[in-house]
Protein backbone atom coordinates (compact mmCIF):
# COMPACT_ATOMS: atom_id res chain seq x y z
CA UNK A 1 0.00 0.00 0.00
CA UNK A 2 1.19 3.76 -0.98
CA UNK A 3 2.33 5.63 2.03
CA UNK A 4 1.52 8.89 0.79
CA UNK A 5 -1.66 10.96 0.07
CA UNK A 6 -1.32 12.99 -2.83
CA UNK A 7 -5.15 14.52 -1.28
CA UNK A 8 -3.25 15.90 1.43
CA UNK A 9 -0.11 16.91 -0.54
CA UNK A 10 0.36 20.47 -1.81
CA UNK A 11 1.53 18.82 -5.19
CA UNK A 12 5.13 19.31 -4.84
CA UNK A 13 5.68 16.94 -7.58
CA UNK A 14 4.04 19.33 -10.19
CA UNK A 15 6.64 21.53 -9.40
CA UNK A 16 9.12 19.31 -10.87
CA UNK A 17 11.24 21.39 -13.42
CA UNK A 18 10.02 19.30 -16.25
CA UNK A 19 7.25 17.57 -17.01
CA UNK A 20 7.48 15.33 -19.84
CA UNK A 21 4.75 14.34 -21.49
CA UNK A 22 3.95 12.76 -25.34
CA UNK A 23 1.47 13.52 -28.05
CA UNK A 24 -1.51 11.46 -26.71
CA UNK A 25 -1.23 13.36 -23.54
CA UNK A 26 -1.60 16.52 -25.94
CA UNK A 27 -4.37 15.61 -27.90
CA UNK A 28 -6.55 14.50 -24.86
CA UNK A 29 -5.70 18.16 -23.32
CA UNK A 30 -6.87 19.81 -26.70
CA UNK A 31 -9.95 17.36 -26.36
CA UNK A 32 -10.35 18.32 -22.82
CA UNK A 33 -10.18 22.47 -23.87
CA UNK A 34 -12.26 22.09 -27.31
CA UNK A 35 -8.60 22.88 -29.05
CA UNK A 36 -6.85 22.08 -31.97
CA UNK A 37 -3.88 20.03 -31.25
CA UNK A 38 -1.11 22.45 -32.60
CA UNK A 39 -3.22 24.85 -30.55
CA UNK A 40 -3.40 22.97 -27.78
CA UNK A 41 0.70 22.23 -27.99
CA UNK A 42 1.49 25.73 -28.61
CA UNK A 43 -1.00 26.94 -25.65
CA UNK A 44 0.41 24.26 -23.31
CA UNK A 45 3.80 22.67 -24.07
CA UNK A 46 7.17 23.75 -25.03
CA UNK A 47 9.58 22.45 -26.59
CA UNK A 48 12.88 21.12 -24.54
CA UNK A 49 15.98 19.71 -25.54
CA UNK A 50 15.51 16.81 -23.46
CA UNK A 51 11.53 16.62 -24.16
CA UNK A 52 9.54 17.27 -27.84
CA UNK A 53 6.31 18.08 -25.20
CA UNK A 54 6.94 19.82 -21.80
CA UNK A 55 4.65 21.42 -19.65
CA UNK A 56 4.21 25.11 -19.56
CA UNK A 57 4.83 26.30 -16.14
CA UNK A 58 4.08 29.39 -13.95
CA UNK A 59 5.08 31.28 -10.83
CA UNK A 60 4.18 29.43 -7.59
CA UNK A 61 4.34 30.82 -4.02
CA UNK A 62 5.68 27.93 -2.64
CA UNK A 63 7.93 25.87 -4.82
CA UNK A 64 9.14 28.48 -7.10
CA UNK A 65 7.52 27.13 -10.04
CA UNK A 66 4.67 25.00 -10.85
CA UNK A 67 2.65 23.17 -13.73
CA UNK A 68 0.33 25.87 -15.54
CA UNK A 69 -2.49 23.53 -14.95
CA UNK A 70 -2.01 23.81 -11.02
CA UNK A 71 -4.71 25.78 -9.06
CA UNK A 72 -1.63 27.39 -6.71
CA UNK A 73 -4.78 28.66 -4.43
CA UNK A 74 -6.95 25.44 -3.99
CA UNK A 75 -3.08 23.18 -4.17
CA UNK A 76 -4.75 21.36 -7.39
CA UNK A 77 -5.01 19.86 -10.71
CA UNK A 78 -7.34 21.48 -12.53
CA UNK A 79 -7.51 18.78 -15.49
CA UNK A 80 -7.57 15.75 -13.84
CA UNK A 81 -9.29 13.45 -15.54
CA UNK A 82 -7.61 14.61 -18.62
CA UNK A 83 -4.18 15.13 -17.03
CA UNK A 84 -1.17 13.20 -18.76
CA UNK A 85 0.06 9.62 -18.33
CA UNK A 86 3.29 11.09 -16.48
CA UNK A 87 1.26 12.52 -13.92
CA UNK A 88 -1.00 9.30 -13.79
CA UNK A 89 1.86 6.90 -13.13
CA UNK A 90 3.53 9.11 -10.30
CA UNK A 91 5.17 8.08 -8.17
CA UNK A 92 5.88 4.78 -9.94
CA UNK A 93 6.96 2.99 -5.94
CA UNK A 94 4.72 3.32 -3.21
CA UNK A 95 7.11 5.86 -0.76
CA UNK A 96 6.81 9.68 -2.29
CA UNK A 97 10.21 11.35 -0.56
CA UNK A 98 8.57 14.51 -0.61
CA UNK A 99 5.30 13.46 1.25
CA UNK A 100 7.41 11.87 3.96
CA UNK A 101 9.48 15.06 4.65
CA UNK A 102 5.87 16.69 4.96
CA UNK A 103 4.47 14.35 7.18
CA UNK A 104 7.55 14.96 9.44
CA UNK A 105 7.71 18.64 9.00
CA UNK A 106 3.27 18.92 9.77
CA UNK A 107 4.39 16.42 12.74
CA UNK A 108 7.08 18.48 14.33
CA UNK A 109 4.78 21.64 13.52
CA UNK A 110 1.95 20.42 15.17
CA UNK A 111 0.13 21.57 12.09
CA UNK A 112 -1.68 19.36 9.72
CA UNK A 113 -1.85 22.01 6.26
CA UNK A 114 1.56 23.19 7.01
CA UNK A 115 3.38 23.66 3.22
CA UNK A 116 6.96 22.27 3.63
CA UNK A 117 8.50 24.40 1.30
CA UNK A 118 11.20 23.95 -1.40
CA UNK A 119 12.01 25.55 -4.57
CA UNK A 120 11.80 24.26 -7.77
CA UNK A 121 12.36 27.35 -9.92
S1 LIG B 1 3.22 12.01 -5.56
FE1 LIG B 1 4.11 12.85 -3.72
S2 LIG B 1 4.66 14.98 -4.20
FE2 LIG B 1 3.19 14.26 -5.77
S3 LIG B 1 1.17 14.91 -5.04
FE3 LIG B 1 1.51 12.77 -4.35
S4 LIG B 1 2.37 12.95 -2.29
FE4 LIG B 1 2.61 14.95 -3.32
S1 LIG C 1 -1.33 18.24 -15.30
FE1 LIG C 1 -2.12 18.25 -13.24
S2 LIG C 1 -1.17 16.47 -12.20
FE2 LIG C 1 0.01 16.91 -14.08
S3 LIG C 1 1.69 18.24 -13.43
FE3 LIG C 1 0.01 19.56 -14.12
S4 LIG C 1 -1.16 20.05 -12.28
FE4 LIG C 1 0.15 18.28 -11.82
Amino acid sequence: MASYDCSKCPGYCCSYPLIEINKRDVQRLADHFGLSFAKARKKFTYKDPEAEYALRRKADPHFGRICRFFDTEERRCTVYHARPSTCRKYPTTNRCGYYDFLKFERWQQDDKDHIASTDNG
